[in-house]
């Protein structure tokens, strides 16, 4: 197996400080581990990805001195690997439609037996009798469809967690507005691209037992994980463009602040410089140590970051 990284945004917004320290992340154990380094565009909502947003991304990872291997791919031009391993699901007998809304799965969820976590499927549209089926189809909605999961459990180890388990509901591989799922993009495009460590935020790692288990199902090989901690606000949620100046853009406007300034914050909340200390990527490198990585989330005040 490679120790090929990489580095997956979705092209829906601009990349805040949070962001880009996933991404240095991932860059570090990939070229530490001396392997490549892939960026690569999730782009497969069309209602929310943007060229400019794509254009943005890859020019503030350069900014902070990220550097990538070979040519950017974007799922958006890769339809037809999904729509194989689609097809692939199909053949083994695991995929079925399914026409249930939002409110219905919650109304489901909340009736079962046996608490559901919370967005987990309960199953509804795997049980249809013949005429039920009919009738849903007659209603002219394009169906989503799912995986017959088989409530599997699936357990991995997480570099950073440790021991994860989890039961893999009938997620979505196809949504019904005809776009190609996350999921199965995700461990299609992994496969294909020879991932052998994904490093993503660990706002993930619940979908994890999810792309292992199709993994298996579709023959590729598992990378391994590092779930890393993501940063968070003063008031403790997730860091958002809401917090103020978080991107590099408004971090220069309103802070003076150069793309190495920024790259000097993620340094020090990783442990691998001292506060005002110049670093580049490379130096980080030399320093980095996937087990002194911290695991508790960094906090980012963007009020409180002193102008350079
Ligand atoms: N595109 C996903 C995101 O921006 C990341 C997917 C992944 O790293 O597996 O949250």
């Amino acid at each position: 197996m490679t120790r090929d990284g990489r580095f997956a945004p979705s092209p829906s917004g601009t990349l805040h400080v949070g962001n880009l320290r996933t991404a240095l992340l991932a860059w570090l154990f990939a070229r530490r581990a001396e392997a490549r380094f892939l960026v690569r565009i999730e782009d497969l909502d069309p209602g929310r990805s943007r060229r400019e947003h794509e254009q943005r991304q890859l020019a503030d990872l350069a900014a902070v001195g990220l550097d990538w291997d070979g040519p950017i791919e974007r799922q958006s031009e890769r339809h037809e690997l999904y729509r194989a391993a689609l097809e692939q699901l199909r053949a083994a007998d695991r995929v079925y439609p399914c026409w249930c809304t939002r409110a219905e799965i919650r109304e489901a969820a909340s009736a079962a037996h046996a608490p559901l976590p919370e967005g987990a499927y309960p199953g509804t549209c795997r049980e249809l009798t013949a005429a039920q089926r009919a009738e849903r189809e007659a209603s002219g909605r394009t169906p989503a469809l799912r995986l017959d999961a088989g409530a599997e459990r699936v357990a991995f180890d997480d570099r950073l967690h440790g021991r994860v388990e989890g039961v893999v509901d009938d997620f979505v591989l196809w949504r019904g507005d005809g776009t190609p799922a996350y999921n199965l993009a995700v461990v299609v495009d992994d496969g294909d691209q020879r991932i052998g460590e994904v490093v993503r935020g660990d706002d993930l790692l619940d979908s994890t037992p999810r792309q292992l288990l199709l993994q298996r199902l579709l023959g590729l090989r598992a990378p391994s994980y590092a779930h890393v901690p993501l940063v968070l606000a003063p008031d403790g949620r997730r860091l958002a463009k809401r917090h103020g100046a978080v991107t590099l853009e408004d971090l220069h406007d309103a802070r003076g602040w150069e793309p190495a300034d920024a790259l000097g914050w993620m340094a020090v909340s990783l442990g691998l410089a001292e506060p005002g200390e110049r670093v580049t990527p490379a130096l980080l490198e030399s320093r980095f140590s996937p087990r002194r990585l911290p695991r508790e989330p960094a906090t980012f005040d963007a009020a409180d970051q002193r102008p350079r």
